[in-house]
């Protein structure tokens, strides 16, 4: 039988998620994806009204199957964690079962099992401020959204998924270099995102065989980059400094993210996998 997948963090057709969806789809895999409850609406009737048809489009010419899309906060584990102002909330009380705990139940009740798990998302409510300038609030909300959203999916899907079985997450390069703009502790969020992937490496794969790595992309025009709002800069900056002087693909991410899920790789975990044109590799800007 295929693979099934559950990708976390897919709300429109430009980000990461979607390609990662593309790319699994094109190797044979069944699509479920989790969307962020506030986005929810506005995706699930775009998908309906075809808006994303061109952008569905595989290699051979089909179109991706979406075989379920399943509301996401990943920054709530159980509906107790929910505060009454968030379930009072017009967009959230329209949907239900939308914590990891629940988001888990209701794909084992629908599906059973999966073989994969995507974290393809993150926040940071100040992402825009200065490290100096953010409150401790604004952190540990990126920490929450960005990091620990991480641990808690797969610590909520592991027992559903199938032993040989991988999961990945994106990672961005602002973990470990200076990367002046992405702020609001989104730097350090990143950092204990890789830290974890070693942690949850060895955990996982002791206790359940299972892979875990992250994916360090380069800079891609999504909906959460533009938000952060000095992308095109780091896209030109990429571009001009690179080993490889070319637009980075939301593709080439994809492709990378179905190898690592799949048994081709199936030595690899723990780690870090850039895929950013080489750019990482650069000392100076030249
Ligand atoms: P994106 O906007 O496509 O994806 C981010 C998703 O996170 C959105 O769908 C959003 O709805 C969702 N989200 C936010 N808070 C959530 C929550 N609490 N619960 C559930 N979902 C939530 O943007 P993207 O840039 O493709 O981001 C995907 C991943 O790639 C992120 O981890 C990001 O940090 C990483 N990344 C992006 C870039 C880049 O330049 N775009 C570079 C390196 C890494």
């Amino acid at each position: 039988r295929g693979k099934r997948a559950f990708i976390a963090g897919v709300a429109d057709d430009n980000g990461y998620g979607w390609a990662i969806a593309k790319s699994l789809a094109a190797a044979g895999a069944e699509i479920l994806v989790g969307t962020w409850v506030p986005a929810l609406n506005i995706f699930e009737s775009s998908l309906r009204r075809g808006k994303f048809d061109a952008s569905r489009k595989l290699p051979d010419g089909s179109l991706m199957e979406i075989t379920k899309v399943y509301p996401l906060d990943a920054v709530y584990d159980t509906l107790e964690d929910v505060p009454e102002d968030v379930k009072a909330n017009k967009r959230y009380a329209g949907s239900s079962k939308w914590t990891v705990q629940e988001a888990a139940e209701s794909v084992k009740q629908d599906f059973g099992t999966i073989d994969i798990l995507v974290h393809s998302l993150a926040n940071g409510p100040e992402v825009t401020k200065p490290l100096l300038e953010t409150s401790r609030k604004g952190y540990l909300a990126a920490i929450s959204a960005s990091s620990y959203s991480y641990v808690s999916l797969l610590k909520h899907f592991i027992p559903i998924m199938n032993p040989g079985g991988a999961s990945i997450s994106l990672t961005y390069i602002a973990s470990e270099r200076i990367i002046p703009g992405y702020g609001g502790g989104m730097s350090s969020a990143k950092a204990a995102l890789e830290s974890d992937t070693r942690v949850l490496a060895f955990e996982a794969g002791r206790r359940h065989k299972i892979r875990v790595n992250t994916i360090s992309a380069g800079p891609l025009g999504s909906r959460a980059a533009k938000a952060i709002g000095f992308i095109d800069k780091m896209i030109d900056y990429s571009f001009a400094n690179a080993p490889l002087q070319k637009e980075l693909s939301a593709d080439e991410v994809g492709n990378t993210a179905a190898f690592l899920v799949c048994p081709l790789a199936s030595a690899i975990t723990g780690a870090v996998v850039y895929v950013d044109n080489g750019l990482n590799a650069m000392g100076v800007g030249i």
